[in-house]
């Protein structure tokens, strides 16, 4: 039988690289040339430092990586849309299918037992080939790379649901706390959505200066004590009607709010920790909205990648490092040690 490398996270900050069968695309299923491979924030807090997560976090020790982009390499019966050679992004998460949350796209919802999310609890993107359901596909378009694409299937789609979230326009000055791959991706975003001014903070001097070196925002600067002010200062003294936590920090969610002007919209998408605010001054009195938004739905995906190729925004540009499949340990440590943007494995092939 034909084998393909795979990547297990055993949970001890190491890799274990293994030989699986090459699977074969059961009804309604494809098997998946994988292409490229990224890695998010969550595979590093919740997989592979240990194994951290419960319920739809819970890792079964499967083939890791839930930002798979790939080509579809063989069609199984009953397939109504994909066919071989066709470009595609993984919606990472599986759902049942027919309850409501899948039935509006949020297969991240889905409370079913049948719901698998790819690299957590079914075969993920990193190894050769990868199963996925033909419903999780998104067509990937012609002017965007396989590098994009992976950078889509969980952390783009996640901030573009964010930004869509808070309803980001060319009305709106962005604030964007916390520079790693969600930040970069959510000032990307909403510049493409039209907003006018972008403000990126963080307290990572290499995240800064990759920020700076990308151009993504028009001020960039330290999540100091002075950071609030220098924010006022770029906003006429108001602050900005729109702003995304990407840091999962107390601070720096204090600073999302308080960076706000009256009647701003702020979406919390950074994962862990805690926050604490004063309700009155901060956000009752300023007539604030605080939104929380996990992941995105399948649809909002399909819209993503239609924007990008029509923003010319390529999420490739935030990746500082790639790695081949064989070096995937050197993929997870580079993350893992967090001075870098996005992390991916690539075939070349
Ligand atoms: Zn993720
Ligand atoms: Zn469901």
């Amino acid at each position: 039988m034909a084998t393909m490398q795979g990547v297990i996270l055993p949970g001890n900050s190491t890799v274990e690289f293994r030989e699986f069968p090459i699977p074969e695309p059961g009804h309604g299923q494809v098997l998946v040339k994988m292409k490229a491979s990224t890695i998010c924030g969550s595979d590093i807090r919740a997989i592979y430092r240990e194994h951290l997560g419960k319920g739809p976090e819970a890792y079964q020790n499967v083939i890791a990586g839930h930002e798979p982009c790939g080509q579809v390499a063989k069609v199984g019966p009953g397939c109504r849309r994909f066919k071989e050679g066709d470009r595609v992004v993984l919606y990472h998460i599986s759902g049942c299918g027919v309850c409501h949350d899948c039935r509006t796209g949020y297969q991240i919802s889905c409370s079913s037992p049948l719901r698998a999310a790819y690299g957590w609890q079914r075969d993920g993107g990193m190894a050769d080939y990868c199963l996925a359901d033909e419903r999780d596909l998104v067509d990937l378009p012609a002017g965007l790379s396989y590098v994009d694409g992976a950078c889509v299937a969980c952390g783009f789609g996640t901030c573009y649901e964010a930004l869509k979230r808070v309803d980001v326009s060319g009305d709106d000055r962005t604030l964007v706390v916390g520079l790693g791959p969600m930040g970069l991706a959510s000032l990307m975003i909403a510049k493409g959505r039209g907003s006018t001014t972008l403000i990126g903070v963080d307290v990572c001097e290499e995240r800064l200066a990759l920020a700076r070196k990308l151009g993504l925002a028009d001020v960039i600067g330290k999540a100091d004590a002075s950071a609030l002010d220098a924010i006022k200062k770029a906003t006429q003294g108001k602050g900005c009607e729109v702003s995304i936590d990407c840091s999962g920090n107390s601070l720096g969610r204090q600073l999302a709010i308080r960076g706000l002007r009256q009647w701003g919209r702020c979406a919390f998408v950074g994962e862990g920790g805690t926050v604490e605010f004063n309700p009155s001054p901060d956000i009752i009195h300023d007539q604030k909205t605080v939104f929380g938004s996990w992941v995105t739905n399948l649809g909002h995906m399909e819209d993503l990648v239609e924007r990008m190729e029509r923003w010319d925004c390529h999420p490739e540009k935030t990746v500082t490092h790639t790695f081949p499949l064989d070096k995937a340990d050197q993929a997870y440590t580079t993350m893992n040690e967090g001075k870098c943007g996005k992390v991916a494995v690539v075939w070349e092939d």
